[in-house]
C-alpha cells in the first residue's frame, strides 16, 4: 500500500481524484511535482496499467526521477508508465506511423543547431543578406509561424496584414525554404515534432483513437509553459475520457517569449467546466522568509490568481543583499561565500548560482577556478554541440538516413578530403536539378559536371558511405560508430598533430563512444534509430546532479522545478534584471517577476541576493539602480552585507529604489485565441503538403516496370515508388547497374516504350 500519510489532505484530495478533469493551481514548492507522482503510483495501485497512463514533465530530467519515484511506490511496473517530455512523446508517435504523413521512416531530427546551418543555407540560396536578414531572427520568425500553426502563406497573409513590411515577403521565401528543405532531407526540427503529431491526428483519425484509448489518463506538470501546440495536443489526447490532471502554477509561467501562454492554465476550467480544482497553499521548501520574500515580489504582478503559501518552518535565516563594487567583487562574494558553505558541510550539489543572462557566468566561474570551488555550468556548449562528435554523429545520421543533405554535406570534407567548397555547392545544385539527395549525387558523381580530380575524391567519398550503410545493416551502434571512426580515419587525422585542443577533440570521441556503450547496455535492444533520437531529446539539464559535488551555475529559465539549499543570484540590478527590454514593456516586466519568483522559490534554507555598482557586461561597462524586485522585498527580511562575512552595512543614499510601475490589467484574449483542434486543421498542413509546386512533369506518375530514360543516366527501370508529401519518388535500376532515386516531379525522367 502506498503510504499517503507523507501527503497534506490537498493533496491526498488530488492523489485519491477518481477521474474527470483535475487541475492542481498552487505556488511554489507546495507539492504539486509530489502529488502528480503520487497520483500516478496511486491509479496504478487501483488497477490502472501503467502503460495507459501518460505524465509529461517539462525535462528528461523531471520525466526520470519521476519514474524512479513511481517505482519506488508502486513498483517495478512503473517503469512502463508514459512519462516523457512533450518532445519524446511526439517522437515515438511518429516513429510508428509517420509515413501516413510521406515522410520515411528514418527521419531524422533536426536540432537546433541543424535549423540555424539550414536557415544559413536557405538565405544563401535566396541571395539574402545574413547581415539584414539574421538567422537568429529568421529562425524566431519561423518557430513561432510554427507555433501558431500557421503555414508559410498563413504567415505572411497575417503578417502584411498586421505590419505591411516588405521585408515580409522574404522571411515567407525563406521560410518556404526552409520547410522544403526539411521535408526533402527527410528531416523534423523540434517544431515540428509536435506540429507533424498533430497534423497526424487530424488526418488520420484512428490514429487518434488509438492514443485516446490507450491513455486512461492523461497527466501535465508545469501546465502554465505550455505553448498552443502542446496544448492542442493535450486536449486531443485527454479525448472523450476527459481523465486530465494539469499541475502548475500561473505565477511562474516564464517561456512566453517561446511561446508559452498562461492562458492555458487560466482557462482550464472554461475548457473543463466541470473540472475539480485543488489549490496547495502549504509549502515545503523554504524558511519563512525566503518564502515571504517571494510572496511579496509576486504580489506586485496584477492579474493573477490570487494564492496564499505559508509555511510551517521557521523564519530562517535573512536573506543577504550583498552589495558590491563590480562583477568581480560580485564573483568573490559568491565564491567566498561558497566556500564557507562547502566548509561547513553543505555538499556542492546543494549550491546553485542562478543569473538572467549566460553572459553573467564567466566572471564567477573565474572566480570559482581561483577558489578550487568544483562548479558546473549548464546551457552552455552542449556535450553533442562540439564539432567533433556533431560530425561523428552526422556520420551516423547521414547512414541512417541518406535523405539527410545537411549532414551528408557536413562530413563530405571531414576528416579533410580536398573536397572543396565550390565543388560541394557544384555537386548540390547538380542534385537539386535532378532530384536526387546529396549522397546520391556523390554515388553518381562521375556523371555530374565536375572536374575528373574531383569526381573522384566524392567517389571515393561515396564508396565510403555504401561500405558504411552496409555495415549498419549488421552492427550495433557502438560497433558502426568504430567502423565510422576506423574507415574514415578521424580519429588518425587527429592524433597526427599532437595539440592539447586535438586531445580534448580525441577525449570528446572517446566519450562519444562511452555514451553509445552505455546507451547499449540501458536498452539492449536499442538500434541506431533509437540512439540518434536519444541524443537528439538530451539536453545538458538532464545531467544536474544535486546530490553531486559540483556547484550548479544555470540561467534563471533553466531553474524551474529544481530546489536547492543556497541560491545566488547576481545581477540584481536594473537593466540586468529585470532586462532591458522590460523596462518599457509591461508585459515583459510581469513575466520578468515571475523569473524572480521561480529564482527567490528555488532556495531552501539560504538565499542570496547581489548587486554591483558597476557592471561590465557585452564589452561595456554601466551603473545600473538596484533592481525594483529586491525593493518590493520588505527590508526586514534582508540583511546587508558585503565580501567580509556578512557584516552589515547600510546601502548608499538612494540605493533602495522603490518605483513601482503601474500596470493595467490584461485584456482577457482568450476568445480571439484558442481555435478548436479540429477547427484549425487548415492550418495543420505543412509547406510541402500540395502536390507537386512546380509543375514540371507533375502529371506523370511512374510505377514500378516501367522503362524510363533519365538525361543523364540514360535508360533504366522503375523498380520502386512511393508518394511522399503529395509527391512521388522512383527509384530507378539503370543499365549501368546502379540504383538512383529521383524526386519524379523535378527529375529529367521520361517514359519509355520498352
Ligand atoms: P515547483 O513549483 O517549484 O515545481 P512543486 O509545487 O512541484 O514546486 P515539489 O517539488 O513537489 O513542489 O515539492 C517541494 C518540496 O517539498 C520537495 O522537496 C518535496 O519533497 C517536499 N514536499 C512536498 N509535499 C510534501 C509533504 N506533504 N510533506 C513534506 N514534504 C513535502
Ligand atoms: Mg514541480
Amino acid at each position: 500500500m502506498i503510504d499517503l500519510t507523507v501527503l497534506n489532505p490537498q493533496q491526498r484530495t488530488a492523489v485519491e481524484h477518481t477521474g474527470g478533469p483535475l487541475l492542481i493551481l498552487a505556488g511554489a514548492g507546495s507539492g504539486k511535482t509530489r502529488a502528480l507522482t503520487y497520483r500516478v503510483a496511486y491509479l496504478i495501485e487501483h488497477g490502472t496499467a501503467p502503460w495507459k497512463i501518460l505524465a509529461i514533465t517539462f525535462t528528461n530530467k523531471a520525466a526520470r526521477e519521476m519514474k524512479d519515484r513511481i517505482c519506488s511506490l508502486a513498483g517495478a511496473e512503473g517503469e512502463e508508465v508514459w512519462a516523457m517530455t512533450f518532445h519524446a512523446l511526439c517522437v515515438r508517435i511518429l516513429r510508428r506511423d509517420i509515413e501516413k504523413l510521406g515522410y520515411k521512416r528514418q527521419f531524422v531530427i533536426y536540432d537546433e543547431d541543424d535549423s540555424m546551418r539550414l536557415i544559413k543555407d536557405s538565405l544563401k540560396k535566396l541571395n539574402l543578406d545574413e547581415k539584414h536578414f539574421p538567422p537568429r531572427s529568421v529562425r524566431a520568425v519561423i518557430s513561432n509561424a510554427k507555433n501558431h500553426m500557421l503555414t508559410p502563406k498563413e504567415w505572411l497573409e497575417q503578417a502584411m496584414r498586421t505590419d505591411p513590411d516588405i521585408r515580409n515577403q522574404r522571411y515567407y521565401d525563406v521560410y518556404e525554404r526552409y520547410e522544403k528543405e526539411l521535408r526533402g532531407n527527410n528531416a523534423l526540427d523540434f517544431d515540428d515534432l509536435l506540429l507533424r503529431t498533430l497534423e497526424l491526428f487530424a488526418e488520420n483519425p484512428p490514429v487518434l483513437q488509438y492514443y485516446q484509448d490507450r491513455f486512461e489518463h492523461v497527466l501535465v506538470d508545469e501546465y502554465q509553459d505550455t505553448n498552443y501546440v502542446q496544448y492542442q495536443l493535450v486536449l486531443l489526447l485527454a479525448g472523450y475520457r476527459k481523465n486530465i490532471c494539469v499541475v502548475g502554477d500561473d505565477d511562474q509561467s516564464i517561456y512566453g517569449w517561446r511561446g508559452a501562454d498562461i492562458r492555458n492554465i487560466l482557462g482550464f476550467e472554461t475548457d473543463f467546466p466541470d473540472a475539480r480544482v485543488i489549490k496547495l497553499e502549504q509549502n515545503y521548501r523554504s524558511t519563512g522568509n525566503i518564502l515571504d520574500a517571494a510572496n511579496q515580489v509576486i504580489a506586485h504582478n496584477l492579474g493573477r490568481k490570487e494564492k496564499a503559501l505559508w509555511t510551517e518552518s521557521g523564519a530562517g535565516e535573512p536573506i543577504v543583499l550583498a552589495d558590491t563594487l563590480d562583477e568581480r567583487d560580485e564573483a568573490a562574494v559568491i565564491s567566498n561565500q561558497t566556500r564557507g558553505f562547502i566548509r561547513e558541510g553543505v555538499r556542492p550539489g546543494q549550491i546553485a548560482v542562478l543569473y538572467r543572462m549566460n553572459a553573467q557566468s564567466r566572471v564567477i566561474e573565474e572566480a570559482f577556478v581561483r577558489a578550487g570551488i568544483p562548479y558546473r555550468v549548464y546551457g552552455g556548449l552542449k556535450f553533442y554541440d562540439r564539432k567533433e562528435v556533431r560530425d561523428l554523429m552526422a556520420y551516423l545520421r547521414a547512414i541512417y538516413n541518406q535523405d539527410d543533405d545537411l549532414s551528408a554535406r557536413r562530413i563530405i570534407n571531414e576528416p579533410r578530403r580536398g573536397i572543396g567548397e565550390a565543388t560541394v555547392t557544384l555537386l548540390s545544385d547538380w542534385a537539386a536539378q535532378n532530384g536526387i539527395s546529396f549522397l546520391n549525387a556523390a554515388l553518381s558523381a562521375e556523371d555530374a559536371p565536375l572536374g575528373s580530380r574531383a569526381r573522384k575524391q566524392i567517389g571515393a567519398f561515396a564508396d565510403l558511405m555504401v561500405d558504411l550503410v552496409m555495415a549498419a545493416g549488421t552492427q550495433s551502434p557502438s560497433e558502426l560508430l568504430q567502423t565510422v571512426i576506423d574507415r574514415t580515419g578521424y580519429l588518425k587525422e587527429l592524433e597526427q598533430a599532437k595539440t592539447e585542443e586535438n586531445q580534448a577533440r580525441i577525449e570528446n570521441i572517446r566519450e562519444l563512444q562511452g555514451a553509445v556503450t552505455e546507451f547499449e547496455q540501458l536498452h539492449p535492444d536499442g538500434s541506431l534509430s533509437d540512439f540518434l533520437e536519444n541524443v537528439a531529446l538530451v539536453t545538458d539539464y538532464d545531467s544536474i546532479d544535486e546530490n553531486g559535488g559540483a556547484v550548479t551555475l544555470m540561467t534563471l529559465h533553466a531553474a524551474k522545478g529544481l530546489e536547492f539549499d543556497v541560491v545566488f543570484m547576481p545581477g540584481m540590478e536594473e537593466g540586468i534584471f529585470p532586462t532591458t527590454r522590460a523596462l518599457t514593456d509591461p508585459e515583459s516586466l510581469e513575466e520578468e517577476r515571475r523569473l524572480a519568483y521561480v529564482g527567490i522559490t528555488r532556495a531552501r534554507k539560504r538565499l542570496f541576493l547581489l548587486h554591483a555598482y558597476s557592471r561590465a557586461i557585452y564589452n561595456s561597462r554601466s551603473s545600473n539602480e538596484l533592481s525594483r524586485f529586491v525593493s518590493e522585498i520588505p527590508p526586514r527580511l534582508l540583511r546587508s552585507g558585503s565580501r567580509r562575512g556578512e557584516v552589515r552595512r547600510v546601502p548608499p543614499a538612494g540605493m533602495m529604489r522603490s518605483a513601482y510601475v503601474q500596470i493595467p490589467a490584461r485584456p482577457d484574449r482568450r476568445a480571439e485565441g484558442s481555435a478548436e483542434a479540429a477547427g484549425s486543421k487548415g492550418a495543420l498542413r505543412g509547406a510541402g503538403t500540395n502536390a507537386s509546386p512546380e509543375g514540371r512533369g507533375a502529371a506523370v506518375l511512374f510505377k514500378t516496370g516501367d522503362s524510363v530514360v533519365h538525361s543523364i543516366f540514360k535508360r533504366g527501370r522503375v523498380i520502386r515508388t512511393e508518394m511522399m508529401n503529395g509527391r512521388q519518388k522512383v527509384r530507378v535500376q539503370f543499365s549501368d547497374g546502379k540504383i538512383r532515386e529521383f524526386d519524379a516531379g523535378i527529375a529529367p525522367l521520361v517514359k519509355v516504350e520498352d
